[in-house]
């Protein structure tokens, strides 16, 4: 099926949901802030329906994330975004839940987390947008 195929069109403007691709929750955000090299940096290539690409800028590869809400108001073919493979995109205004299919998997624990401690964010959930805010970011 296409993955534009899934749009519910029934979806509920005010969305409690917390599975990947709805509201993100504020404990998975806080989580993910502590881990920084989860990160990769990419371009957004497609935006179609409520899904969108991402090839990868520093290795070989793309992803595909599905979300909620339309970001095609935000995003355009060519945004620089990070993925979190496992459920988030940053988009520059925000981390926002997303489902993904495909990719490269979660980036390998680093021999060192300490090395990353000063790229580590303190994160909040807005729970008006459903999206992730880094309050420390310099
Ligand atoms: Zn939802």
């Amino acid at each position: 099926m296409p993955a534009a195929d899934r749009v519910d069109a029934d979806h509920p403007a005010n969305c409690g949901t917390y599975g990947n691709g709805h509201v993100a929750h504020y404990i998975g955000i806080r989580i993910l802030g502590g881990r920084p090299w989860g990160w990769r940096d990419g371009v957004v290539t497609s935006i179609r329906g409520l899904d969108l690409q991402v090839r990868y800028l520093q290795e070989d590869g793309a992803v595909s994330c599905w979300h909620h809400r339309d970001l095609s108001n935000e995003l355009a073919v060519g945004s620089p975004v990070r993925v979190f493979e496992s459920s988030l995109l940053d988009t520059g205004n925000g981390w926002i839940s997303v489902r993904t299919e495909g990719g490269l998997g979660a980036v390998p624990e680093p021999t060192d987390p300490d090395l990353w401690a000063s790229e580590v964010n303190t994160t909040i959930a807005d729970l008006n947008t459903g999206r992730g805010i880094v309050v420390d970011e310099a």
